[in-house]
């Protein structure tokens, strides 16, 4: 699989600020944020999207889910809420090949999206 900008970004060859990480997750600032939060979450274990998941343990799932809630709660978003967005392929512009959870908080979010 070729490289990604996350794959490079988790290896620290590029610049990232970088908001919580464990052993399993990896959670930074989005370039070009779309709320006064927005922050993507990436796993360790590659994946292209959601799609793959079930290719994937449910020890690895369940970390990624638990590193983005406590991701949120390092941000201070859990008492107002936050929206968490997987864009999967092209309909949904899913412009990075690497599995990332959008994170969007910090003011009241309208529904449905665009
Ligand atoms: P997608 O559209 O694939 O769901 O989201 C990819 C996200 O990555 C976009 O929101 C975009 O702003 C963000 N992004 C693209 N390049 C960079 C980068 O170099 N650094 C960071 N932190 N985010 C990026």
């Amino acid at each position: 699989m070729e490289e990604t900008l996350f794959d490079r970004i988790i290896a620290r060859e590029l610049p990232a600020d970088i908001v919580f990480e464990n052993d399993q997750v990896v959670a930074f600032r989005d370039i070009n944020p779309q709320a006064p939060v927005h922050v993507l979450v990436v796993p360790r274990t590659r994946m292209q999207s959601i799609a793959e998941a079930s290719k994937h343990s449910p020890e690895v799932l369940g970390a990624f889910v638990q590193g983005i809630a406590e991701t949120a709660q390092t941000l201070g978003l859990e008492e107002n809420g936050y929206r968490v967005v997987f864009n999967t392929g092209k309909d949904a512009l899913q412009t990075v090949p690497y599995i990332h959870a959008h994170i969007l908080g910090g003011r009241r979010l309208a529904w449905p999206p665009g």
